[in-house]
């Protein structure tokens, strides 16, 4: 870990009272269901079929008189559906793709695009980057929001976005011991692949001086943080978001809550529901996270269910934020596998093969449905510097590693240990999932 200085961007919205939070957030909310109602026919219709009347919004203690929005609503309206204002009131574009195949389209004003960099350099903040800093973006820039958003969020804090974008390691690792940047954004599958290729090719670490890692955009376990903290020698972020809200910069993790998320909740109002009920639960209990983005216009979100599991934390952080915090989202609802009846989250299997030295933190896992059965099998390449030279060695760590998936996850995966670098790498989001079973 890298020796960090972090300040608070926005003393006044990070550290504001939760009364006074509240207060606020009950404002913007009244303002953009009566917005959204007017100028986006599919929430007319659906405040209209559950009986809802923008005029019922009163504060933020109605808000749970409003109906859900989800993926589907983007799904059904898609491309411009779910646009709350003319379109050439827009300055961008957006896009998520969705597992349905329909990619979820979100249009940004210019006050969005503010707001944006605005939830950013909050982050940015928390995250140690100073001004001046140079900051690497290896995000693919492009409709994804992994680029473009870092990349104007630099020009309002004040540090210098390098716009490397994806792929093309070689030139990453040029940039990054030639330039020397102190900040790097990517995916932390991504960061780890540069960080072999470093070492593979016998390359200088120390030459390499990045301060903190701004890593988001997959669900990613603790153990992986050590281990990029540990080989490169950075401080590692947890950066939060999904584009259907506003895109990374929803939330972030600061230096002293490391698996949880401060969440910029004057901006984008949390609650966790209960996945059966929909009702509101307490502090501290597990259900699905629920965002309402009370200050965008282009798309606002009103109670978006983005059915990932979480537990929300009120109280005074450490750094000093008052914000609400999420635990680490160890499961996108997206990523959940249900083999045989039981919910399997790919990082419940990384946190297995994070257990062991004799491999490296490379997988690939492979769902198929034979003889109307699911099963599953997990590929995990050997660590060359420390994998067992004889057949009995391997067998042992094999069955091992099924032990652990077993025990973690409930059911049990076949493990199957292959070469070092025989697996694919990602360049942007590593796709762990082969699912086959829905393809024949
Ligand atoms: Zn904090």
């Amino acid at each position: 870990m890298a020796d960090i200085k972090t300040f608070i961007w926005d003393e006044k919205y990070e550290c504001m009272g939760e009364d006074e939070r509240r207060e606020l957030v009950g404002k913007r909310l009244i303002d953009c269901v009566k917005r959204t109602y007017a100028n986006a026919p599919y929430y007319k219709k659906k405040l209209d079929k559950a009986g809802v009347s923008p005029d019922d919004i009163k504060s933020l203690d109605d808000i749970e008189k409003l109906p859900f929005t989800d993926k589907l609503d983007f799904r059904d309206n898609y491309p411009f559906g779910t646009l709350a204002v003319p379109r050439d009131q827009l300055v961008r574009f957006h896009a998520s793709s969705g597992t349905t195949g329909k990619m979820k389209v979100v249009g940004y004003t210019a006050n969005d695009v503010e707001l944006w960099s605005d939830a950013l350099c909050r982050c940015f903040a928390m995250s140690g980057m100073q001004k001046g800093d140079l900051v690497h973006i290896a995000y693919g820039y492009g409709l994804f929001t992994g680029g473009l958003g870092p990349h104007y969020a630099c020009q309002k804090f004040g540090s210098v976005a390098i716009p490397v974008s994806g792929g093309n390691t070689a030139r990453q690792i040029q940039i990054l011991t030639e330039w020397q940047p102190q900040v790097i954004c990517c995916t932390p599958t991504y960061m780890l692949h540069i960080i072999d290729t470093i070492e593979k090719n016998g390359m200088d670490k120390s030459l390499v001086n990045l301060r903190s890692g701004i890593f988001g955009a997959e669900a990613w376990t603790h153990e992986m943080k050590d281990q990029i903290e540990s080989r490169i020698g950075l401080t590692a972020f947890d950066i939060y978001g999904l584009t259907e809200i506003c895109g990374p910069g929803v939330g972030c993790s600061c230096q002293y809550c490391e698996d949880q998320i401060h969440i910029n909740s004057d901006m984008f109002w949390p609650e966790i529901v209960d996945p059966e009920t929909g009702k509101v639960l307490p502090e501290g209990e597990l259900g699905e996270l629920v965002f309402s983005s009370v200050c965008k216009e282009g798309v606002p979100m009103i109670r978006y269910n983005t059915h990932d599991l979480t537990r929300i934390h009120y109280g005074k952080c450490a750094c000093g934020r008052t914000t609400p915090r999420i635990d680490k989202i160890t499961g996108r609802a997206d990523d959940m596998l249900i083999i045989r009846g039981v919910n399997v989250f790919p990082t419940q299997i990384e946190t297995a093969v994070m257990r062991y030295k004799e491999v490296l933190p490379h997988y690939m896992i492979y769902v198929d449905r034979i003889n109307n059965l699911d099963v599953i099998s997990v590929k995990i390449e050997l660590n060359p510097a420390s994998f067992p030279d004889t057949m009995k060695g391997l067998e042992k760590l094999t069955k091992s590693i099924e032990g652990d998936i077993a025990s973690i996850t409930g059911i049990h995966a076949k493990v199957q240990l292959v070469e070092p670098r025989s697996l694919p790498r990602s360049e942007g989001k590593m796709v762990r999932v082969i699912d086959s079973r829905f393809k024949k």
